[in-house]
């Protein structure tokens, strides 16, 4: 049983910056619903949906299960373990395209839907850009969150159906920060946690591009552009080669590609350096 993050809702001070921006910077191709601008970068009817907020901030992540069996077996487990599950009403099914979900809390309050049947677009995914993105079984990438307790929020990420991918822990100021790297798939993490600076609870989005190459034009596009971009580097724990832009809301965007996959037995590590190279911050 894996799940697998099949869309984010982001709340935006500006969407039309941000959609420019994913648009006309990443190769994310344009999905409305109404009045509601959406974002694609695959088959899928939509991956981020862009609602109009002042918060600059993610307001909810769903992550998608097989079907409708596993989808009630998760629910069975976290309602088990106290925590308060809500079923989707069919007004927020029709806006999100899926056939059945419930929604929860997280430990500082994040909306999170478990769902099924997320509805695949009725046109091909097109973008001059890009020849495509890395989705399918591991979701359309990754997200970092802020969090306030570390072992709290991973407590329930594991009861949501997460594992411990590794850790890595850096010197923050006078004390370190430790963040916790998760993982619902063979992607090495959909998920990490961490009580990280920024004031908002999303930190970054990941999403994969398919071809090396394609990073590199991406990180050329963003500077072109006049966005806040840091360099190209890789990581020691998911290998991904990628670079971080700071998007019109605040939060980054990381584009990566290569990133490594976990099946079977799976040693949890430590690590303490973010980068193997580069990553350089934005002047
Ligand atoms: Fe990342």
């Amino acid at each position: 049983m894996a799940l697998r993050l099949a869309y984010c809702g982001l709340g935006l001070s500006d969407v039309d910056a941000w959609s420019r921006f994913g648009i006309g910077a990443l190769g994310m191709m344009a999905d409305d619903r109404g009045d509601l601008r959406r974002l694609r970068i695959d088959d899928r009817a939509w991956r981020f949906a862009l609602h109009p907020g002042s918060e600059d901030d993610i307001r909810y992540a769903g992550f998608e299960c097989e079907d409708l069996a596993e989808l009630a077996s998760r629910r069975d487990t976290l309602v088990a373990a106290g925590i308060i599950c809500t079923d989707l009403e069919e007004a927020e099914r029709a806006e999100r395209q899926i056939e059945a979900g419930f929604r929860l809390c997280d430990p500082d309050g994040l909306r999170i839907e478990l769902v099924v049947g997320h509805e695949a677009a009725a046109a091909q995914f097109h973008s001059d850009l890009t020849q495509g993105f890395c989705t399918g079984d591991q979701g359309l990438g990754h997200i970092v969150l802020t969090i306030v307790d570390l072992d709290r929020g991973i407590q329930f990420y594991e009861k949501l159906g997460f594992a411990l991918s590794d850790f890595i822990t850096v010197p923050m100021g006078p004390a370190s920060l430790r963040i916790a790297f998760m993982h619902c798939n063979a992607r090495h993490h959909s998920l990490a946690i961490a009580a990280l600076p920024g004031g908002k609870r999303l930190n970054h989005i990941m999403v994969e591009v398919e071809q090396v190459d394609e990073v590199l034009l991406g990180h050329r596009r963003c500077v072109e552009q006049g966005y806040t971009t840091g360099g190209i580097g890789r990581h020691p724990n998911d290998q991904m080669l990628s670079f971080y832009v700071q998007t019109p809301a605040g939060f980054d965007v990381e584009y990566g590609w290569g990133g490594r996959e976990i099946h079977g037995e799976w040693d949890v590590a430590e690590y303490d350096h973010i980068s193997i190279w580069g990553h350089e911050r934005a002047a």
